[in-house]
This record gives structure tokens, C-alpha cells and sequence, in this order.
């Protein structure tokens, strides 16, 4: 069953939950990518998705053979509720997924959720745009926001073999994410000068395969603490990063900001 080749890896940045449904640039290379990527990895039994927006107590992945849509969001128009992602889930890969993992001392093993999660909009918001056939299983893995960022980055090493063996890694969260002082009136691209600063650092060490650094955001002082006010956005790129070797060719996608908080920026390895 094992694919001969190791598939990418991604991360991508989803911001706004109406960039599912609204027609912009970001959709629009999210659309143009999805065709590329079945292209160059034929092989995908399985889209693992690590997204900003489950947040447990351990960690999880879902197990249900139908995970629902879930609509984690309000204040938006009911088409975006309206949204359906029916995809297959994979019960037998989540759980061999789930025992592959080793977590971190006194962390216990990683749950299997039966019921209680789905796909969330981190999740289907990108995943439909990229795959809007919903034909390849998708499982969901949480992320225990309460430990530490080198947490994370561990359980993403591990994921690593599992591109080998058909997983596609589809991480969503944004690098650059704070909705207190976002500027709906900005146009696109705008940002404060902290968000790109902080984003251009990110994206350094992105390039520079450096998986340690970016588990050490934190020590970025000010710029870290107002474009990652809370961080639960930022840590989906350490299980990408942490999939992908140090020296592996990387390219970004959709650089640029939404409401001049939100950096859009994404990133494909391999
Ligand atoms: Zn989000």
C-alpha cells in the first residue's frame, strides 16, 4: 500500500472563514493548487489536517467514518453555514496514526474521538477550495494548546514518515494572527509594520529549515506577542515544519495580509 514517493507537506494560512466562498486571490491559488498537488502526488489516501481551531486537552484525532462540518464561526452569511465538506474519515489510518505517535512524557497516548469533533473551518475552508470532490479521507488531529510550542514541533517530526506511506499534511493556521486590532477597512496586502516584520522573520527561518527556531517564536519579544497575541494559529506550521527535513526544497504561496493582522502567507514542502 506504501506510495513509492513522499508527498508534500503543507501549511496554509486560512484566515477569514468567507475566503471559502468569496472569489479572491487567496481562494483563487487555493483552487489553481488543489488540480497541481493531485497531479504531483497521485498517490493520497489520506489528507491529515492539523488546524488552528481544535484545540483538546491531549491530543486526538478523529475517528468517525463520516466526520460532520462543522460551522466554528458566527456573524457570517448563511451560505458560509451552508458550506458542507463530506468527506470520508478513516477510522482504521487514524487509529494506526494515533499509535504511531509517542507524545511527550505524562501526556498518556493520543486519543481516538468518536463524535465530538468533525472538520472545522480550518479544516474544510481550505480542503474545499484544494479538493472540492471531498472524495480522499480526511482525519483531523488536535492540538493540546496548553503545552509547550517544542510539544508540537516533536509530534510534527513524527508525522514525517507518514508522508511515505500516502498522507498528505495539510496544515491550517496563520503566522501572523491577531483579530483585536485587525482592520477590516485595509485593503489586502497592508499590514502593520510588526505583522510583516514578524512574518519576514518566520519565513527566514522557514527557508532556512530551522524547526528549533520556529518553536521558539516566544523569543521574539514584541513583534512575536502582537502578531501571535495567542498562538493557537501559529502552531499548526511546527507539525508542518516538524514533517518536513531541514535542507527539503520549500515554496511560499499567497504571501501577503487579510485586515492587515492576519498573514495569509503559506508554504509547500517538498
Ligand atoms: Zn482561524
Amino acid at each position: 500500500m506504501n506510495t513509492p514517493h513522499r508527498l508534500p507537506v503543507l501549511f496554509v494560512g486560512h484566515g477569514s472563514p468567507m475566503n471559502a466562498i468569496e472569489d479572491n486571490h487567496w481562494r483563487r491559488t487555493w483552487q489553481a493548487l488543489g488540480p497541481q498537488l493531485r497531479q504531483r502526488a497521485p498517490g493520497v489516501r489520506l489528507i491529515l489536517c492539523v488546524s488552528a481551531h481544535w484545540l483538546t486537552h491531549g491530543w486526538w484525532l478523529t475517528g468517525m467514518d463520516r466526520p460532520r462540518t462543522i460551522h466554528d464561526f458566527g456573524g457570517f452569511p448563511q451560505e458560509l453555514f451552508d458550506q458542507q465538506y463530506p468527506a470520508p474519515g478513516a477510522p482504521g489510518l487514524a487509529r494506526e496514526i494515533a499509535q504511531s505517535l509517542t507524545l511527550p512524557e505524562q501526556q498518556g497516548e493520543v486519543g481516538i474521538d468518536e463524535g465530538e469533533w468533525g472538520l472545522d473551518h480550518g479544516a474544510w475552508s481550505v480542503l474545499k477550495p484544494l479538493f472540492p470532490e471531498a472524495d480522499i479521507p480526511v482525519v483531523q488531529l488536535s492540538m493540546d494548546y496548553g503545552r509547550p510550542p517544542a510539544e508540537h514541533l516533536a509530534i510534527g517530526r513524527q508525522l514525517k514518515d507518514w508522508r511515505s506511506r500516502g498522507v498528505l499534511i495539510v496544515a491550517s493556521g496563520n503566522i501572523v494572527h491577531n483579530l483585536r486590532v485587525m482592520r477590516r477597512d485595509v485593503p489586502d496586502n497592508q499590514a502593520y509594520d510588526w505583522a510583516v516584520d514578524f512574518d519576514t522573520h518566520i519565513a527566514g527561518l522557514i527557508q532556512a529549515g530551522d524547526a528549533d527556531a520556529l518553536a521558539d517564536f516566544q523569543s521574539q519579544g514584541e513583534m512575536a506577542k502582537l502578531s501571535q497575541p495567542s498562538w493557537d494559529h501559529y502552531l499548526p506550521l511546527l507539525y508542518a515544519a516538524g514533517a518536513a527535513d531541514p535542507d527539503e526544497h520549500v515554496e511560499f504561496f499567497n504571501e501577503g495580509f487579510q485586515a492587515a493582522a492576519i498573514s495569509m502567507r503559506s508554504v509547500i514542502w517538498g
